[in-house]
This record gives C-alpha cells, sequence and structure tokens, in this order.
C-alpha cells in the first residue's frame, strides 16, 4: 500500500518512481501492474507530468464539473463535484510490466488525482506475472 499526503484542494501528484519501486521489488519480469485508489474523490491516469498541461487538467475538471453547481449530495459533504470528476478519470489504471520494468511510453507517467485535499490517501499496487 503507497500513502501520499496532498496539499491542496485538488492538485495531481506524480507517483511514477513509487510504483517503480514496487515493481523493482516484486522481482516480477513480465506481467501487468495495477495501481488502484481507495478513494472516492481521487483519480488515477497516465499522462505527461508537464506542470501547465496538469493545470489545464485541473482546469478542464473545473470546467465540466463546477463546484457547487446545485449536485443533491452536496447537501451532505459538499463535495459532490468531487466524486463526479473523479467518476469521470477512473480510479485505476494498468500498465505493462516488460524485463523488469514499467513499459511506460516517453512522456507517460503515472498520475494521482486529488479533487478534495489536502487529505492522507491510501494507493493499492499490485504486480501479477511471473
Ligand atoms: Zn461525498
Amino acid at each position: 500500500m503507497m500513502e501520499i499526503e496532498t496539499s491542496n484542494q485538488s492538485e495531481i501528484v506524480d507517483i511514477t518512481a513509487g510504483v517503480e519501486r514496487y515493481v523493482r521489488e516484486s522481482g516480477i519480469e513480465d506481467g501487468i501492474c495495477l495501481v488502484y485508489s481507495l478513494h472516492t474523490t481521487t483519480a488515477l491516469m497516465i499522462n505527461e507530468a508537464d506542470d501547465a498541461l496538469l493545470n489545464d487538467i485541473l482546469k478542464l475538471m473545473e470546467r465540466i464539473v463546477p463546484q457547487g453547481a446545485g449536485y443533491k449530495h452536496d447537501r451532505g459533504e459538499g463535495n459532490a463535484h468531487a466524486h463526479l470528476q473523479a467518476a469521470l478519470l477512473g480510479s485505476s489504471v494498468v500498465i505493462p510490466v516488460e524485463k523488469g520494468k514499467l513499459a511506460l511510453g516517453r512522456w507517460q507517467r503515472i498520475l494521482f488525482v486529488e479533487l478534495d485535499g489536502p487529505r492522507k490517501r491510501r494507493i493499492s499496487v499490485r504486480i501479477i506475472g511471473e
């Protein structure tokens, strides 16, 4: 289990190095790596970790699902937008493992998306193969 502490209400964290460590320690040469978030207001994605792009992605999520736009769930916790944004992005990614390494493309990074922070978050990493 990977644990991270986010520092903003919405934020994207590059967790590639942490996941790579799990792959290395697993000793698995060929297989798949599942990265899964155990939360309902976070997401995972593969994309480029360019600061301007990460900002664009967060802005896009705000445009698609603005905060406080009359959602029913806001009567409780007031974080409906975060659940809805997370639902659009998805809560897991799967990456092939080849020759003991994550088979990521040149610009691809594993990105954890915080949508209702700051909070302590848990991410499950499972590597399956031989
Ligand atoms: Zn909620």
